[in-house]
């Protein structure tokens, strides 16, 4: 039974072949696009990796502003610790501007009072060697030492631990690797210029001096191109009368 009218007219045709394809979407959303809001979840547990205390720590201005609006819930896995301890150890040889951002953070994170260092336990090593796996199989990643990728993915293998026992948790990482792995974990995760918008939103610091922040902490550990900050208007608050519902 197909009529005249079910047949396509060619005007159908062409108007159908000017629909762009729809995008398929396969497997994990895109790394750095999880459901946290631009103004943060003010009750989630935040487990920074090493290269995010790198960039705190590139100023101690900034390093005492994040540890301020994260207060009391952070956590440092116990191999970020060792990391950041062996970067600020002068009888390592490390770039100078590394070695002076982890010997801040040294002081800021992990060895503050306030700090919880938190250990793998037994049940996250399965996950945790299934996520260092995945990290030294990322494209251009750097595989020059046995330690490597075991920050982020102590990081990661604990989240996901907290998540599985209902805790809210954002994991903060500028590695593209990383955030691709969390997203398939349905992990959440912030980089440095999505923890910079969290200061703009809280009235810390305002869009100007974010991008600021922003620019000389890449010195020291970066954001991948897709996902870097390119303008001041990316640190904006939608604040409206005094509040910031609409930073989403
Ligand atoms: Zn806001």
């Amino acid at each position: 039974m197909s009529g005249p009218e079910n047949r396509p007219s060619p005007l159908s045709m062409l108007r159908s072949s000017r629909v762009p394809p729809r995008q398929t979407v396969r497997g994990a959303p895109p790394p750095f696009q999880s459901a946290v809001p631009q103004r943060g979840w003010s009750d989630a547990l935040i487990l920074p990796d090493t290269g995010i205390l790198i960039s705190a720590g590139r100023q101690r201005a900034t390093l005492h502003k994040v540890a301020a609006h994260y207060k009391g819930r952070i956590l440092v896995a116990r191999l970020v610790a060792d990391e950041i301890n062996r970067q600020a150890d002068p009888a390592n040889r490390v770039d100078p501007l590394l070695r002076s951002a982890a010997a801040y953070a040294r002081t800021g994170f992990v060895g503050a009072p306030e700090v919880e260092t938190v250990d793998l336990i037994q049940d996250d090593v399965p996950l945790f060697d299934q996520v260092v796996a995945q990290l030294r199989n990322m494209p251009g990643s750097a595989e020059a030492h046995s330690a490597a990728h075991g920050g982020e993915a102590a990081v990661l293998a604990i989240a996901k631990r907290l998540i599985s026992k209902g805790r809210r948790v954002v994991v903060l990482s500028n590695d593209g690797g990383a955030a691709k792995v969390a997203a398939s974990l349905a992990v959440p995760l912030k980089h440095f210029g999505q923890v910079l918008r969290e200061l703009v939103c809280a009235g810390t610091i305002d869009a100007p001096e974010a991008i600021g922040i922003f620019r000389h902490a890449e010195t020291v550990s970066g954001v991948p191109s897709f996902a870097r900050p390119s303008d001041q208007l990316y640190f904006e608050c939608n604040s409206v009368a005094g509040s910031c519902s609409r930073c989403s």
